[in-house]
């Protein structure tokens, strides 16, 4: 069997794979090592609409936004709310534009191979990984992986929980859609198990991505969705519409405890590295973080650190349970937070870029008997 040798190896070529080997190619220190991205599954052949906040500083991506919000809105019973959000904005990629973009990139840097091969094994020994694929074997000093075990992480937690969505992208026959806000999450729906809200994208007047959104740890079946998601569209917007494209997922939302590096001591990235943030399922800005991050560690030649257990992960604990034990309090949780806090002040606190006083001041709007009930009910289930 031939052996290959790699600068990087890098298992998966999503979302966290790609903006690692951008972030490679893209370092002031890189020399032209050699990359090799290894992903049999193909999951870039699934569309996806990635979203996420940020500020008006230069953005790695912003050359292939579709499309940026300056405003957001919630929906309440008996108020939709619109806000400025300054100074975040809210950007949404085209998966399709994301990869066309990073297989560019690729084609025009000889160093680096994209390989749908599959990876069998993976050995260790003092200097190198050994990866088995069923074409050969490939060699390297430094491994990221983004694979994971869903079925292992649910067994070895308590709280595993599921953001599902279900949506459609539609044109409509006649101007309808505010395209000057995107609705983050709408809670006038019918509340059935879990939390439930919709999420509108309006590109136009006439085009919108329209999903039904639940956390839930049970599975909620397409029916359900497409019956909520018809409702939504015509009581919200009476028209004649034509479906373009369909989009359903699942997103994990769980405490388990993701470590930075995998068994095999390869550097764990995206999901398996836990850039899902647990309670809200939002990962492309964590990814992009850290891959900067990791590009950093890799060129002045360190070792990254483990992860810590911050005061984050505690409140995205105290939230998990809520939703899993006490829906209709965590329900009423978000609202409250939406609506007693300016939107800018909730997204630095979803990013984990607030102070303690920052903290102190947010959880002071929130009804604090049902957080502190879940401190004393559920504090030593995690
Ligand atoms: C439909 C959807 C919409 C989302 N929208 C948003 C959003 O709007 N904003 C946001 O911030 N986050 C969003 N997320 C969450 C998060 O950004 C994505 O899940 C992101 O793709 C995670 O990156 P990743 O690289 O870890 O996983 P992926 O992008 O899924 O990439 C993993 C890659 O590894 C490959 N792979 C995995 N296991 C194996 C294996 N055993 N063998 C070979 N290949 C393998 C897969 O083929 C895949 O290409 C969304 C997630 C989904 C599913």
């Amino acid at each position: 069997m031939n052996t290959t040798n790699y600068d990087i190896v890098i298992l998966g070529g999503g979302c966290a794979g790609m903006q690692l080997m951008y972030q490679f190619i893209h370092h002031a220190q890189y020399k032209g090592e050699s990359i090799l991205i290894l992903d049999a599954d193909k999951t870039y052949l699934q569309s996806k609409s990635w979203c996420f906040w940020h500020t008006n500083d230069v953005h790695p991506y912003q050359s292939i936004f579709n499309t940026t919000w300056n405003n957001l809105t919630i929906g309440f019973p008996n108020e939709m709310h619109e806000s400025v959000i300054h100074p975040y904005r809210y950007s949404f990629i085209k998966s399709e534009a994301f990869f066309d973009f990073h297989f560019d990139e690729i084609k025009h840097n000889p160093s680096v191979v994209y390989s749908n091969d599959a990876v069998l094994s993976i050995d260790k020994d003092a200097n190198q990984f050994i990866i088995h694929t069923n074409k050969g074997i490939v060699t390297t000093p430094a491994l990221y992986s983004s694979f994971w075990n869903q079925q292992q992480v649910s067994k070895e937690t308590n709280l595993f929980l599921k953001q599902q969505f279900y949506g459609w992208e539609i044109h409509t026959e006649k101007p309808v859609f505010n395209a000057s806000s995107a609705t983050l999450m709408d809670f006038t729906i019918e509340q059935t198990q879990g939390v439930n809200f919709a999420y509108v994208l309006p590109y136009s007047a006439q085009h919108a991505l329209i999903e039904i959104t639940g956390f839930c740890s049970k599975d909620y079946s397409i029916e359900f969705f497409e019956s909520v998601l018809k409702k939504y569209i015509e009581s919200n917007w009476h028209c004649s519409y034509r479906i373009i494209k369909t989009e359903q997922a699942n997103i994990p939302m769980t405490n388990f405890a993701f470590k930075r590096f995998t068994n095999e001591g390869a550097i764990a990235i995206g999901t398996a590295a836990g850039m899902v943030k647990p309670t809200t399922g939002y990962a492309f800005n964590r990814i992009t973080r850290d891959s900067i991050l990791l590009a950093n560690h890799f060129f002045n030649k360190e070792i990254p650190a483990e992860f810590t257990h911050t005061r984050f992960k505690f409140y995205d604990r105290l939230l998990l349970q809520l939703l899993k034990f006490s829906p209709a309090k965590a329900l009423h949780i978000l609202m409250q937070l939406f609506r007693r806090v300016s939107y800018k002040h909730v997204l630095r606190f979803l990013d984990e870029d607030s102070s303690l006083f920052q903290e102190a001041l947010l959880f002071a709007k929130l009804p604090k008997k049902d957080f502190l009930k879940q401190v004393f009910k559920h504090g030593n289930n995690s």
